[in-house]
């Protein structure tokens, strides 16, 4: 379960989070949509803690991400742990593999570095989450022998590979092609179907929006401008901005 309130990032003079309020109930998969610059990265990048915030405050699953109880910013060191605590995982545009790792590797380092897993307890789960990806046979390669969608199904696996309850994605299927798109989105429909993760995806995709997700929240201009549920949003959106948004992508 995701808590964020009050969020507010600036970077110079521009005010990207301007007090973003979000709830993520358990199980709960989220479509986030927002015309491009609107924040969408920045917003689950500070979900994650990979990006400080200048305002407001982050639980997820009762932690409080990257900061002390006092409020106070944390080590990265410690954040890192929080994570894994916390119970969040990250997929990436950009897919973001280690490069110099086979597949396998790429799913087990994590378990060994962050979670102090044994090299032959690691493989295994490794294999398991592979075989659940389809990517089973090409677990011996190195990242950059896979076509865009193969990487980012190993993206995924790494992302699962600690057994989180928060997946946040973020556009995993826009640097792919066109036909790569598919086999990409068949596996997080999956996820969203049986896993009972609760997700947060950021996509431009809104037919797959509409499939995948329980609720839509829709930024622009640094804050919520409309949310609800998928058909409500998408079909009958309220605000002119949603309406053009909405109008401008299908
Ligand atoms: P897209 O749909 O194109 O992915 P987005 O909604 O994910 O867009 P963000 O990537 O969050 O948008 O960017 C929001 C704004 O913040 C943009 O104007 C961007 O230039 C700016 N921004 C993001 N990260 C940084 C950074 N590290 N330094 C400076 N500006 C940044
Ligand atoms: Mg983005």
């Amino acid at each position: 379960m995701v808590e964020a309130r009050g969020l507010r990032r600036s970077y110079g003079d521009t005010e990207v989070l301007a007090g973003i309020d979000l709830m993520v109930r358990e199980g709960e998969v989220v479509a986030l949509l927002g015309p491009s610059g609107s924040g969408k990265s920045t917003l689950l990048r500070t979900l994650n803690h990979l990006d400080g915030l200048d305002g407001g405050s982050v639980l997820v699953n009762g932690t409080a991400i990257g900061y002390d109880w006092q409020g106070r910013e944390l080590p990265e060191r410690r954040t890192a742990r929080q994570r894994v605590t916390a119970g969040v995982g990250m997929v990436f545009q950009s897919f973001d593999l280690f490069e110099h790792l086979t597949v396998r590797e790429n799913v087990a380092a994590p378990l060994r570095w962050v979670h102090g897993l044994g090299r032959d307890e690691a493989s295994a789960r490794a294999d398991e989450l592979l075989a659940s990806v389809g990517m089973s046979h090409r677990a011996d390669a190195l990242p950059r022998h896979l076509s865009g969608g193969q990487q980012q199904r190993v993206g995924i696996a790494r992302a699962l590979a600690p057994r989180p309850r928060v997946l946040l994605l973020d556009e995993p299927t826009s640097a792919l092609d066109p036909e790569k798109v598919a086999e990409v989105l068949q596996v997080i429909r999956d996820l969203a179907r049986t896993s009972g993760l609760t997700m947060v995806i950021a996509t431009h995709q809104l037919r797959f929006a509409r499939e995948v997700a329980d609720r839509v929240v829709f930024m622009a201009g640094g804050v919520v401008v409309e949310e609800g549920p998928a058909d409500d949003v998408l079909l009958r959106p309220q605000h002119a901005l949603t309406r053009s948004f909405v109008g401008a992508m299908d």
